[in-house]
């Protein structure tokens, strides 16, 4: 099947070729990897490999570090609260969308949240222009949510901020594209999406900030500590962390970011054009320079032809089409690991369906 889902999300085939491949039995040791202890010189390799891997595909500078967390984005909202802001200091917040409002709900707890900007009033159907951005001089941080998942939503530019430093949820929109790591204080992702499958998290954080005193955590809490400890304070979902190494390889050997920065293009232009030329039949609301390369939600005449569309598709083998019960509507997600015939396919079916149905 041609896999749409939003995430948990498609890996390569050659990923799961290769995992199964080598299930039972990792280099001839006669056990498999996920039955190695984690400090053992099998797995410390992997892990090893999967950074430096990971260093190269988005080229990471020695000024930031990279931890493989066992929560998921949204463990990390919090996290970064109580390590990187003190006990009700300010943290600025760009709200694009859902996910950005998740951001703040975690915080909220350890800090003062400012809306520093949103598009909620239109729909989020646009990202916040950076003349609207209202800093506070005192924030501990900024953060952005690169790419909402749910509103398919993307900023192309993640503009630069004062003297706070930046911090990015990438969660479904890392890897898809060149980064300069350096203008971000810390950049998040859960795997789910381009990096791996779900259970582990990547956080690539600027050492300076490690120094700051956040507020009362437990160690395990403590990025300082995770970071002095590779990840392994205590054991870590090796599983994930290895199919994830395998997935960062795939990437690198098909060409890298500029790659799939190129192919996200084609595939996401190749969507929006069928649904702009569909004369009204499909609709996607968003702003032209604001549309998502990665989450395309669209919409039918009806709700009811909205359901047919995905029994139908899911019939052609096109799978996870449908729209987060949020905005409802279609919702196909165009991750790295979707291979261009497949956005192909769903344009094949719908100019389809809207001869059958229009
Ligand atoms: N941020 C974004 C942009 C997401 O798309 C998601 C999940 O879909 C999350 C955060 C939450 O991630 P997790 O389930 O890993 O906590």
């Amino acid at each position: 099947a041609f896999n749409f889902s939003a995430g948990p999300a498609a890996l390569p085939e050659a990923v799961l070729v290769r995992a199964r491949d080598e299930l039972l039995d990792w280099h001839g040791t006669g056990a498999s990897i996920v039955e190695l202890s984690h400090r053992g010189p099998e797995f410390m390799q992997v892990a090893a490999d999967t950074e430096a891997n990971l260093r190269t595909l988005l080229s990471i500078p020695d000024s930031h570090a990279v931890l493989f967390t066992a929560g998921g984005a949204t463990t990390q909202q919090a996290l970064m609260a109580l390590n990187f802001a003190t006990p009700g200091q300010a943290v600025d917040f760009v709200v694009s969308g859902h996910w950005s409002k998740v951001a703040m709900k975690q915080a909220a707890p350890y800090v003062d949240v400012r809306i520093a900007a949103s598009s909620e009033a239109g729909g989020f159907r646009d990202v916040p222009s950076r003349d609207e951005w209202k800093l506070s001089p005192d924030a501990a941080y900024v953060h952005v949510t690169a790419n909402e998942t749910i509103h398919g939503v993307e900023f192309r530019d993640i503009p630069v901020v004062g003297n706070a430093p930046l911090f990015a949820d990438f969660s479904s929109s890392i890897a898809s594209g060149p980064l300069d790591v350096s203008k971000f204080g810390l950049i998040y992702a859960g795997a789910q999406k381009n990096l791996g499958p779900v259970g582990v998290g990547v956080v690539i954080v600027r050492r300076d900030l490690l120094e700051r005193v956040g507020q009362p955590r437990a160690n395990i809490f403590n990025y300082a500590s995770q970071v002095a400890s590779d990840s392994m304070l205590n054991t870590p979902p090796t599983w994930n962390w290895y199919l994830l190494g395998l997935n960062v390889k795939w990437m690198l050997g098909e060409g890298g970011v500029a790659e799939f920065a190129r192919r996200s293009e084609r595939k996401s232009n190749a969507l929006y054009a069928a649904i702009d030329g569909s004369g009204g039949f499909y609709r996607n609301e968003v702003a032209a320079n604001a549309r998502s390369r990665m989450n395309v939600p669209f919409f039918l005449p009806d709700a009811e032809l909205d359901a047919r569309f995905v029994a139908e598709s899911r019939a052609a083998g096109m799978i996870g089409l449908k729209g987060h019960k949020a905005v409802g509507g279609i919702r196909a997600s165009l991750y790295n690991a979707v291979p261009v015939e497949a956005v192909d396919a769903l344009v094949g079916f719908m100019r389809d369906f809207q001869q059958r149905h229009g």
